[in-house]
């Protein structure tokens, strides 16, 4: 059964791109994004991609996730595991080089490792993740 208390994001704007069409582009744009971190270096795998609403409440109880309106929920976010040199990279540094890539792919672009956008490692990281703004 599906939560009354949280609402997808694109129930909550008036953008006039419908949710599909920004989907799709989404997905073309995650696409650059896969050959782009295998032409630096970077090896992917997929880690949480649609999220139920259920499953971000329990992250966001858990203290994982801080909101219930994650773009996960209308099929706008991915999180990647990064591998460098076939080790699980955490470097935040490292990842930025992806981050900036995704975010010179479209301005709706948001990187988790920067969320305010301004090339600092401050606030509340999240290097996997990789969205597009409703
Ligand atoms: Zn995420």
């Amino acid at each position: 059964m599906r939560s009354k208390l949280i609402k997808p994001i694109h129930q909550l704007t008036n953008s006039p791109m419908k949710l599909s069409d920004k989907q799709q582009l989404f997905t073309r744009n995650i696409g650059k994004l896969i050959k782009y971190a295998h032409l630096m270096g970077f090896g992917l795998s997929f880690g949480h991609a649609w999220r139920s609403p259920e499953e971000q409440q329990r992250l966001f109880d858990q203290g994982l996730s801080k909101t219930l309106a994650s773009m996960h929920l209308s099929r706008l976010a991915v999180d990647f595991n990064v591998f460098t040199n076939g080790g699980l990279c955490l470097d935040w540094q490292q990842i930025k080089v992806l981050g900036d890539y995704w975010e010179s792919l479209h301005p709706n672009n948001r990187w988790g490792g920067d969320w305010n956008g301004n090339d600092l490692k401050d606030g509340f990281i999240d290097c996997p993740h990789f969205e597009m703004r409703g």
